[in-house]
């Protein structure tokens, strides 16, 4: 049954399933809303959040598809839903490759659905701490091509790592895989620039992370975020608010008005 383990116990929350839940998808359990509903008391502002992550998502990989990127490493990548990295990048790309990496096993199996005979897609359970676990996986080397670009996309997942040291390492140890002509694409929780009254809920909300699910967040300032770009060539407009990462027509209004209330900051860079 949907919501207990195999022993009837109840499942815990966790992020990509709240996040799922937030976005209005239909793979998420009891727990997870009802946890999803918490951070939405306290924090009003997150199913917005989340629509306007997903949206710079979106832009993000048809800007690298347009700039001739046909394979892409998503981490964190959560469960699939509407406007997945492979359906935007064929749009411009017919072949694009794509694999999904979470460290949640309900978010790859939902993934592994989906993407049921693909042959140029796959999903694959890792950590993003643990990058030579990720880039020796086989089902990563059988799908994207080293010797090739690649768009690294690391959306929204780096404030789930704390330590920041690690998470440095991390994006440190992804990119030095990559050839020129790849990018790296990340979104982040900030912790700077957002109004009084909504950091107080923030932290509200990541306290409820932290009690919920196995993977509590992390805020981090923007030169924080600015530094997983180091030695990277930023694309104009370089790391900003989520809603201003060259904006189109067709994105949610949530933000438009006052930027800094989306709490996400968000840049894409070329591997020179
Ligand atoms: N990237 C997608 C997007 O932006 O729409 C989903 C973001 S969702 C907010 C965060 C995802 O990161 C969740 O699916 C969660 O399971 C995953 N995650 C958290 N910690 C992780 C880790 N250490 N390694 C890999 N994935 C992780």
């Amino acid at each position: 049954m949907a919501g207990v383990g195999s022993g009837g116990e109840p499942k815990p929350a966790t992020a990509a399933r709240i996040y799922d839940y937030h976005l209005g998808g239909i793979h998420n359990f009891p727990a997870d809303r009802e946890a999803g509903d918490a951070v939405a008391r306290l924090f009003p502002l997150v199913p917005a959040l989340a629509r306007t992550n997903r949206a710079f998502l979106r832009r993000a990989v048809r800007h690298l598809a347009e700039s001739g990127v046909r394979q892409f490493l998503d981490i964190g990548s959560g469960i699939p839903t509407a406007g997945n990295v492979h359906e935007v990048a064929r749009s411009v790309v017919p072949d694009a490759r794509a694999v999904y990496v979470d460290i949640d096993p309900v978010a790859v199996s939902e993934s592994l659905e989906i993407l049921a005979g693909d042959e140029r897609a796959g999903a694959v359970r890792a950590d993003v701490r643990d990058p030579q676990a990720i880039l020796g996986h086989p089902q990563v080397r059988r799908l994207l091509d080293f010797g090739e670009p690649v768009g690294l996309l690391l959306i929204a997942v780096l404030h789930f790592v704390p330590d920041d040291e690690a998470a440095q390492a991390a994006v440190r140890q992804l990119r030095e895989a990559l050839v020129p002509g790849s990018y790296v694409v990340v979104s982040h929780a900030a912790s700077d620039g957002v109004p009084d009254d909504d950091s107080g809920h923030l932290a509200v909300a990541k306290d409820v992370y932290q009690r919920s699910t196995a993977t509590p967040f992390h805020l981090r300032s923007r030169p924080q975020v600015e530094r997983f770009f180091e030695g990277l060539e930023l694309v104009e407009p370089g790391v900003v608010w989520l809603p201003e990462w060259r904006p189109t027509p067709d994105d949610p209004a949530d933000f438009v008005q006052d930027p800094p209330r989306s709490a996400g900051l968000a840049g894409v860079a070329r591997v020179r």
